[in-house]
């Protein structure tokens, strides 16, 4: 199988020696080390501030998304949130569920994010501003530079779910002046699902503090308390933990987060080059794309039938898409161990599949 999804996607040979291991007893010194060492390593792949927090949760990194709105927003904010496909839309949902007033900035799907967007909120009392840096299932790449401009000029707490964009494309959490920054462990880390990872930068620390939080399991307090030492309030995924750990020493080993994102760079230009060499029938349709992934609007045949054709008879995983987009748009990404051959493979079998009249 060869895994071009959005996460989970396919992992290193350490990462996956991991994962065939016994799990380890984790309140021990050794396993606090291994979470002290995972805080340290995010923080500067993040460029988090010295004075910023890490904490690990076990959950997914919606879990990530919903611990940022509980414990940093309370019903005396007025957030502004982008909405441009369906994680900006979870956004959203959380905001109302959470009750916390806010207005919402809807943009096309594929549409990049404009001053013109912006415009209107300019002294409007925001407090908070919570943004995809990629919106995953449209392939847009919003400009955080904008944003961040925004959010000084305006006193807005930036909230940044940077779950498919961390290691993909820049970020500078201290430059840009955001509060939190979210990842999860499946997509660029490339490791199992399980865990969400939240930088809090000490303008976030003090909203934590000062917030009550109302789910005991979420609470960030308890993390990051636990998190001093090293430890966290409930047995966590140990194992994905142990594998983070090792992926992101990888990481830095060959270069850290710079050299990761060339990479993921390099992989985006060999596939986006290729489609054009072979004139394959698709057309990028984001406006302002990451290197984490393509998404690709195919003319000739439904995208939700191409990805079928490409698991069941190539062994060839993309990512579809769901709801309205279904057989509009399917995704390739380019984040996890993948390389160049990879996507030769996967040419080779769209000019079959075109060969065949199936495109
Ligand atoms: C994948 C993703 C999420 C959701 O993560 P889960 O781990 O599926 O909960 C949220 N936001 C973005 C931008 C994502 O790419």
């Amino acid at each position: 199988m060869i895994n071009f999804t959005v996460g989970p996607v396919m992992s290193s040979d350490a990462v996956r020696a991991i994962g065939a291991e016994q799990v380890p007893y984790f309140r021990t010194s050794e396993f606090s080390e291994l979470m002290l060492e995972n805080e340290q390593l995010v923080k500067k792949f993040a460029h988090a501030s010295k004075n910023s927090r890490v904490v690990f949760l076990t959950c997914s990194g919606s879990g990530g998304m919903e611990a940022a709105i509980m414990n940093c927003l309370t019903k005396q904010d007025k957030a502004l949130v982008v909405n441009g496909g369906s994680f900006g839309e979870r956004f959203v949902e959380l905001l109302t569920l959470h009750e916390i007033p806010f207005a919402e900035i809807k943009l096309e799907h594929g549409k990049a994010l404009k001053p013109e967007h912006l415009a209107s909120y300019e002294g409007g009392g925001y407090t908070a501003f919570l943004l995809q840096k990629h919106e995953t299932s449209t392939g847009v790449h919003y400009d955080i530079n904008m944003v961040s401009d925004f959010c000084k000029r305006n006193g807005c707490f930036l909230i940044v779910d940077a779950i498919s964009s961390f290691l993909c494309d820049p970020f500078d959490m201290d430059a840009l002046g955001a509060g939190v920054m979210i990842t999860g462990s499946q997509k660029a880390l490339a490791c199992p699902p399980g865990i969400a990872i939240m930088a809090l930068a000490p303008s976030a620390l003090k909203r934590i503090e000062n917030a009550k939080c109302c789910c005991q399991y979420l609470d960030l307090k308890l993390a990051l308390k636990n998190q001093e030492r090293g430890q966290t309030p409930w047995t966590p995924a140990v194992g994905v933990l142990r594998q983070i750990n090792a992926r992101l020493k990888e990481i830095d080993a060959e270069g850290g987060d710079s050299a990761e994102i060339a990479r993921t760079a390099c992989l985006a230009d060999y596939f986006r080059n290729k489609i054009k060499q072979f004139d394959l029938p698709f057309e990028i349709i984001s406006e302002s794309l990451s290197n984490a992934v393509t998404p690709l609007h195919p003319t000739t045949q439904s995208a939700f039938e191409i990805f079928l054709k490409l698991k069941d008879e190539y062994g060839i995983w993309i990512c579809p898409n769901g709801g309205d987009m279904k057989d509009k748009v399917f995704r390739v990404g380019h984040i996890g161990c993948l390389t160049e051959n990879d996507y030769d493979k996967l040419i080779e079998a769209f000019v079959d599949l075109q060969k065949r009249g199936v495109i």
